[in-house]
């Protein structure tokens, strides 16, 4: 037997089956115990300081009770606080970016994944460098300045070479006004040694979705490839942060394990990150397995349904509070428009999730990793959010003012997001529309813009802001920021 340890760097005692097992039954057995719901409730709540608010968070034994109780009004209730959590933290600002598929040779045999290596009829490639050159034209001609980089694991034709000879490409594009300001990396679990060299080219976050907590069914859905160490891949955060990279980002493919499990595994990782390392996620993610070439989502048997995903969503979102929360093109739009009034933080836009994708004319399924639900173009998605009342924005300022890691999560708690990034998003969203808007939508924005510019508390920030954005409109001056 193996106890719980949330500081314990062995994946078995940090993310304990035990516990969980525990978890579930505690949350099955309180899930109408109105009083402890109601304690439970009060603590999620912000709480008001002097210079903003504060949460305190939750326990995984308190957010799952959450997510059993099945009562309607307490639903509605987890749903006001999860809102109230977002606004007061992230405002009404929503983060854009874009995935970029560099290759889909992939060693491992994921059940789920399309890439797995006895797919012999999925297209396989790998972008050259001049490749990656044009696919970033592409996405910079529609407004996007942040990426995350997508590879199967291949030691043979992905190295980490490979990898940070790509980031090296990508950063030193400027095509029109247009630049990739920062890139994240979504790529297999590996060596200290390799994530002190992904923090050295210069990376956002690191993200890695750990697909599923349930040690006995990882195994069975990762039979075959080095992705197979469930031990190593749980791992992973601890040796990405020992590399010296603080923003990591987790997640779980939802729709292979019953989500009541995931979700407290999730959570125990969360705390894990926390205890050990003093800052937790920097991101999670709540990606939903999809049809895909090969790739058949109902033999999982556990898919969630709409209303139960966006339960997850907002019980995530008062469990860890000041984690960035990240929706993608898997989801349609209606998913996501419910999604983003729980917690969500972040969402892509104009997504191809096929290797060399943004440089066709149609999108190509040949060597797509899943099914797109949301398939609208940037400027549709840019207008859509603004007119639910979003700011979309393109700062990518935090890492690279250093703010990473702790610095983040203090700039949060300290209440000064709306002198900075508030305006990082006005000024970001401003470039988007004078750069690559249509009428309609710069229309919009420039509405929405001189109407926020007034929330911003300190006069001299207004007043810088107000300025910058006058030299973006007036001249090819770009990438200010706070
Ligand atoms: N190869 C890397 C690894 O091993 O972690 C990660 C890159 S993979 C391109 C990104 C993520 O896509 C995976 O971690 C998985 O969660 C997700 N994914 C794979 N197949 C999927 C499917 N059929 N539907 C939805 N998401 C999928």
């Amino acid at each position: 037997m193996t106890a719980y340890n949330p500081k314990s760097l062995k994946a078995e005692e940090f993310i304990n089956d035990e516990e969980i097992l525990a978890t579930l039954d505690y949350a099955e057995q309180n899930k109408h115990n109105l009083a402890l719901i109601d304690e439970i409730l009060a603590k999620a709540r912000p709480q008001k300081t002097e210079n903003g608010c504060i949460c305190s968070g939750l326990t995984h034994r308190e957010a799952s009770v959450l997510l059993a109780c099945d009562i309607p009004e307490k639903t509605e209730e987890i749903y006001r606080i999860a809102e109230e959590i977002k606004l007061a933290f992230y405002g009404n600002r929503i983060v854009m970016f874009a995935p970029l598929y560099l290759s889909n040779y992939c060693v491992n045999g994921c059940l789920y994944c399309p890439y797995h290596m006895t797919n012999k009829h999925i297209t396989r490639k790998k972008l050259t460098q001049e490749e990656i050159r044009q696919e970033v034209i592409a996405l910079q001609d529609m407004g996007h300045k942040r990426l995350a980089i997508e590879a199967g694991e291949d030691p043979v034709q992905n190295p980490i070479e490979y990898i940070l000879e790509s980031i090296r490409t990508i950063y030193g594009i400027n095509h029109k006004n247009g630049a990739i300001r920062r890139v994240n990396v979504n790529i297999a679990a590996t060596t200290v040694e390799n994530y002190r060299l992904l923090k050295e080219a210069g990376i956002g976050t690191y993200i890695l979705f750990q697909e599923t907590y349930h040690k006995k069914s990882y195994l069975e859905l990762h039979p075959t490839g080095p992705k197979h160490d469930y031990d190593y891949h749980t791992e992973a955060m601890d040796r990405a942060m020992e590399g010296g990279i603080d923003d990591v980002g987790l997640g779980v493919l939802f729709g292979l394990e019953r989500y009541k499990y995931e979700f407290a595994g999730l959570i125990m990782h969360a705390e894990h990150l926390e205890a050990v390392h003093g800052v937790g996620p920097h991101t999670i993610s709540v990606p939903r397995v999809k049809h895909a070439d090969d790739i058949d989502p109902d033999v999982f048997d556990n898919s969630i349904p709409d209303e139960m995903f966006a339960k997850i969503i907002a019980c995530i979102r008062l469990a860890v509070p000041y984690t960035g929360m990240i929706i993608s093109t898997r989801e349609s739009q209606q998913v996501r428009e419910q999604a983003l009034r729980l917690g969500i933080s972040q969402i892509s836009g104009a997504s191809r999730t096929s290797v060399g994708g943004y440089t066709e004319e149609e999108r190509p399924h040949d060597s797509e990793q899943f099914d797109v639900s949301d398939q609208r173009s940037l400027d549709e998605v840019v207008h859509w959010l603004m007119n639910n009342g979003h700011i979309p924005s393109f700062c990518t300022a935090c890492y690279r003012e250093g703010r990473t890691g702790d610095r983040f999560m203090s700039l949060c708690k300290n209440g000064q997001i709306l002198n900075c990034c508030h305006p990082n998003a006005l000024m970001t969203l401003t470039e988007y529309l004078v750069d690559y808007a249509s009428e309609e939508t710069r229309k919009t924005g420039f509405a929405l813009i001189e109407k926020e510019l007034t929330k911003i508390p300190n006069e001299k920030v207004r007043r810088i802001a107000e300025e910058h954005i006058a030299d973006i409109k007036n001249s090819n001056r770009r990438d200010f920021r706070f």
